[in-house]
């Protein structure tokens, strides 16, 4: 299966993402995660991106798109994705359509993230993500089972992302609204899109989840 997950900062898309990609088996793309990676080991992409998205303002475009094309390309990304955080404004869905083309592929699904910006700045500001092995904790609705301990690798190393803070925050969702959010408009024409209630509690977006992409 092929999927776009879209919405706000902060909605669950990669919590949902890294989960669903478990159980069907295809890779969890997001561009996020990838461009953190290269900042992290300094790369010239990472080193190129740092300051965009230290300030919450999107990476350019040629970066992404190349960055998205490779990882593509990899062999477990043969039977399919789900990309998270990508396409984020037209310019990059129409060169990513054209891309599909090029490749004989297509998307099946666009799921829609839909969630105030009450509930994404309280998501947001009480993020921690393992240094180790980036799995996502929320201080109160999500924590790791011992406080600072990460569940799944023992890591103790849960950090707050430098774009969680509060200046980036209002500006990513700045971003969001003028660029990222005509996307839904954008997809629901082309009959893609299906919307989720990602206000609800995790377990029951994800059963919303699987309802929406086993209906046609
Ligand atoms: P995104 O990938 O859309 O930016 P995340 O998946 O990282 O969002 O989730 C943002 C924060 O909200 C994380 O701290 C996560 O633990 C928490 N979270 C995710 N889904 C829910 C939910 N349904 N209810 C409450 N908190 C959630
Ligand atoms: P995310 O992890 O999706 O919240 O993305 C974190 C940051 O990475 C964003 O605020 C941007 O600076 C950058 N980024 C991620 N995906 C993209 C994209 N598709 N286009 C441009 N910048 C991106």
């Amino acid at each position: 299966m092929r999927l776009v997950f879209l919405g706000p900062p902060g909605a669950g898309k990669g919590t949902q993402a890294s989960k669903l990609a478990q159980e069907l088996g295809v890779p969890h793309i997001s561009t996020g995660d990838i461009l953190r990676r290269a900042i992290a080991l300094a790369t010239p992409t990472g080193v190129e991106a740092k300051e965009f998205v230290d300030r919450g303002e999107l990476v350019p475009f040629v970066i992404v798109l190349r960055l998205v094309q490779d990882r593509l390309g990899e062999d477990d990304a043969a039977n399919g994705w789900i990309l998270d955080g990508f396409p984020r404004n037209l310019e990059q869905a129409l060169a990513f359509e054209d891309l599909l083309v090029r490749m004989r592929s297509a998307i099946d699904r666009v799921l829609y993230f839909d969630a105030s910006e009450t509930v994404v700045v309280s998501r947001l500001t009480a993020r921690r993500t393992c240094k180790g092995c980036g799995a996502v904790y929320h201080l109160q609705f999500s924590p790791p089972k011992v406080a600072g301990v990460c569940d799944k690798c023992g890591g103790t190393d849960l950090e707050q992302r430098s774009d969680d803070q509060e200046e980036a925050i209002r500006n990513r969702l700045r971003v969001y609204a003028s660029e990222t959010e005509p996307l839904v408009g954008h997809y629901r024409k082309t009959g893609l899109l299906r919307e989720i209630r990602a206000e609800l509690p995790p377990q029951e977006v994800t059963r919303e989840v699987a309802a929406r992409l086993s209906k046609g």
